[in-house]
């Protein structure tokens, strides 16, 4: 093999140009060539490829975004787009591809290996919602500025003595609610895998105020339901005023947090020595501190799990 190219696709997480550096420089120490893709799917049909040399990865690994840019491209779902794609990879004498995204990154992947090209896929969104691995590139540090904001948000909430409501990015998936309610110590997490019961909720604000808390916070799933519809719920039966704060478009942004970097750095050289072994259409991932790499269909048949021992766990200390 030499010469392979990378890209990004769907939304944008902290982490992918650590990968994307990874596979430069894991490729060029096996004296593999790398061209860059740039604005994911798009950019291989319209042809939009970058020579990738050392140096051009440089100053990256802590750099948030991704340089490549990215892109939703439905067109990619059409037999002709992909044909053309596939021709300006061989017409660039290009060996392997790797796709960093999501599932639907990886739907796009998986038409260009029926085809015949090696594709590997590594796991880049900020949701943590791709099944067959525990972790995805961007959670850890959407998840440290998710709890930076609830910290600062409890700051204000215990002087005035309010209820707020912090809404939460992650699609379908519950898994930075979760993780952010356990680590920021919220009183209540609603997740999409887990129905809600607005009596209980109540229920335990009310317990709280009565042993003298002084703030409450619940963080809502963006898939469970906006978080201005739950602060009216709440106020309707509480008779209290509720707040309202909706972290948006900023969880996705800032500088990786080491352990994302790591993650990708670990995914990234990985991904390129899947190709050198002639393997296509598998995805990495972590599972028990372990980089592995399974079928890539596995992530887009098979559906997200959260880990609901932590939901329990939430509860039972937020007692
Ligand atoms: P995120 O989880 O951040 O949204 P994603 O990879 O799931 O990431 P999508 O927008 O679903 O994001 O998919 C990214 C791109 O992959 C699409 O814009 C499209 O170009 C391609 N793609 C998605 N589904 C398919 C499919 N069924 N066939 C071909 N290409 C697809």
């Amino acid at each position: 093999m030499k010469k392979i190219a990378v890209l990004t696709s769907g939304g944008d997480a902290p982490g992918m140009n650590a990968a994307v550096r990874a596979v430069v420089r894991k490729a060029a120490y096996h004296g593999i060539e790398v061209v860059g893709v740039k604005y994911g799917y798009e950019g291989l049909t319209n042809g939009q490829f970058e020579e990738l040399d050392l140096g051009s990865v440089g100053s990256l690994i802590q750099r948030g975004g991704t340089f490549l840019n990215s892109a939703r491209f439905p067109e990619f779902k059409e037999d002709a787009v992909q044909q053309k794609a596939l021709d300006n990879l061989q017409a660039a004498g290009i060996e392997g591809l790797v796709v960093i995204g999501g599932d639907g990154s990886y739907r796009g992947a998986m038409t260009l290996v029926a085809k015949g090209f090696p594709v590997v896929g590594i796991p880049g969104t900020i949701d943590n919602d791709v099944p067959g691995t525990e972790y995805t590139i961007g959670f850890d540090t959407a998840l440290n500025t998710v709890v930076e904001a609830i910290d600062k948000i409890r700051d204000t909430a215990t002087s005035h003595e309010n209820s707020f409501v912090v809404e939460v990015m992650g699609r379908d998936a519950g898994d930075l609610a979760l993780w952010a309610g356990l680590a920021a110590g919220a009183e209540t997490v609603l997740i999409p895998e887990e129905a809600y019961d607005l009596d209980d909720i109540v229920e335990r604000l009310e317990r709280g105020a009565a042993r003298g808390k002084k703030h409450s916070i619940i963080i809502v799933a963006e898939g469970v339901m906006p978080g201005h519809k739950i602060a009216e719920l709440l106020e309707a039966k509480t008779g209290k005023k509720t707040r309202v704060s909706v972290l948006g478009h900023m969880q996705r942004g800032g500088s990786p947090t080491a352990r994302d970097r790591v993650l990708a750095s670990q995914f990234g050289a990985y991904a390129v020595e899947l190709l050198m072994e002639g393997k296509a259409g598998r995805a990495v991932g972590v599972r028990n501190h372990q980089v592995i790499d399974y079928d890539m269909p596995e992530a887009f048949q098979k559906n997200h799990e959260a880990d609901m021992s932590l939901y329990t766990l939430m509860k039972e200390l937020s007692i």
